[in-house]
This record gives structure tokens, C-alpha cells and sequence, in this order.
């Protein structure tokens, strides 16, 4: 089995492209699905959470109050680390159990839908390829306005605090190019989805786990034949 990280900018298209792999049948964890789940009540990272910050982030359904616990963290950068190295640990551990589940089910490859990919570089050396949904920064900004209501200030306020996607494109190992229609994409992701169904990467994993599996058998054959006879 090999990785395949997927990211882009806001607005870039990167949900848009995510259904259309998910239509044709990947396997896709969506990192930010997962940062939500691990800060719900009875997870570690809620307890946690509740533990550091105070039950004063606490709605009153006693789940977490994510813009309570965005204002601390805006006013006291510092606790920003503390919420960081509470949250990653668990999103993590959940992330390697989704992939496990993925291989045990037999899929060749595993999409990881995260989104500071290109800007937090610790995952992308586990990735066999890296793909960025780019989009032009005129019509970004134009889906931006028009998806979130926003002014043209407000829109490029928001692109302006990310990593521009020119900057992105050149760490990527893959590029969609959502700029154009909506059918221009759909191609591009078949190309892409194609190229992964082809690739024959996923066979060293196989053969490496089939080795290590093989090589214990055989350990306990002998141990069982040494013990019997
Ligand atoms: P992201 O997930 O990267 O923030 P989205 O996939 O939500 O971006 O796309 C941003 C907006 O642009 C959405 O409203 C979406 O419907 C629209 N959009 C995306 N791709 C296209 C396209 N190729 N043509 C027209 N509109 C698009």
C-alpha cells in the first residue's frame, strides 16, 4: 500500500476534486473530519482539553466550544502549543488506524485529505505522491467570494494569510488544475485516479508485511516441531 496526500487552498477546488475520487471508489481519510471526532466528549483529547483549558469552553450540550477555545488561543498564542500537542498525538493514532483498516482491506492506496499539507511538511515524506488542487488566483479569489459571501477585501485577506498556491505548486508532485470548468477537472482526476489504479507501488508493502508474516510462521513451525518432537 502506498500514501497519496491531497491539499490546496481555499477554494481551490480541493472538496470538489475529493468527491469525484471518492465517486470512483477511494479510499480518502479526511484529516479535518478526524481533528473534530477527537475533541468530542469520552475521547482522550476532550478530557484533556477540559482539564487545561476549564469547563468554561464547554457549550452547554458539554461538548467543546470551538470559537471559545479559538479566542484563548488568539489571545494566548503560547497555548496554541499546549491545544497542538494535545490534539495531534490523537489524530494521528487515528489516522494509522484508518490507514491499517485500508491495507487489512486490501486497497492498493490510501488518500489523505489534509489540509496544511505543503506548509507542515512532517507527513509528506511518508507520501508516495502529493497532489495540489490548484486554481488561479482570480478565479480563487471570484469561487471565494461567491461561495462564502464574502467582499473582494475580505477574500483576499483570507487567501493572503495561507501559502500561495504558486508556492505550493512547486512542492507538489502532482497538479489539478481546477482554473477551468467543471468537466476540465473531472478529466484530470480520472488521469490521476488512473495513474494510481496502474501504479504497482503498492507491492512492496505487501511483500513486506507477506515476508515479515512468513518469517514468524516459520519461527513458530520450528518451535512448535522442536517442542512436539
Ligand atoms: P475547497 O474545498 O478547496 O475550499 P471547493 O471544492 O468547495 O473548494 O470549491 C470552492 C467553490 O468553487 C465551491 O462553491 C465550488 O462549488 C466551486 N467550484 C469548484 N470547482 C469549480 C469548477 N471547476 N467550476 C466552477 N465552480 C467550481
Amino acid at each position: 500500500m502506498f500514501l497519496v496526500g491531497i491539499s490546496g487552498g481555499i477554494a481551490s477546488g480541493k472538496s470538489t476534486v475529493v468527491a469525484v475520487l471518492r465517486e470512483l471508489g477511494c479510499a480518502v481519510i479526511d484529516a479535518d473530519v478526524i481533528a473534530r471526532e477527537v475533541v468530542q466528549p469520552n475521547f482522550k483529547a476532550y478530557r484533556q482539553i477540559v482539564h487545561y483549558f476549564g469547563t468554561k469552553i464547554l457549550l452547554q450540550n458539554g461538548e467543546i466550544n470551538r470559537e471559545a477555545l479559538g479566542n484563548i488561543i488568539f489571545f494566548h498564542p503560547e497555548k496554541q502549543q499546549l491545544l497542538n500537542s494535545i490534539t495531534h498525538p490523537e489524530i494521528q493514532k487515528e489516522i494509522l488506524k484508518q490507514i491499517l483498516k485500508y491495507f487489512l482491506l486490501g486497497y492498493r492506496y490510501v488518500i489523505l485529505d489534509i489540509p496544511l499539507l505543503f506548509e507542515n511538511r512532517r507527513f509528506t515524506k511518508f507520501m508516495k505522491y502529493t497532489v495540489l488542487v490548484y486554481c488561479d488566483p482570480p478565479m480563487q479569489r471570484a469561487r471565494l467570494m461567491k461561495r462564502n459571501g464574502l467582499s473582494r477585501a475580505e477574500a483576499e485577506a483570507r487567501i493572503a494569510s495561507q501559502l500561495p498556491l504558486d508556492e505550493k505548486r512547486k512542492l507538489a508532485s502532482c497538479v489539478i488544475d481546477n482554473s477551468g470548468d467543471w468537466e476540465s477537472t473531472r478529466q484530470q482526476v480520472l488521469k490521476l485516479h488512473a495513474r494510481l489504479e496502474d501504479s504497482l507501488d503498492f507491492l512492496w508493502a505487501r511483500l513486506a508485511v507477506g515476508t515479515v508474516v512468513a518469517g514468524l510462521g516459520g519461527v513458530v513451525y520450528l518451535l512448535l516441531w522442536h517442542f512436539i518432537s
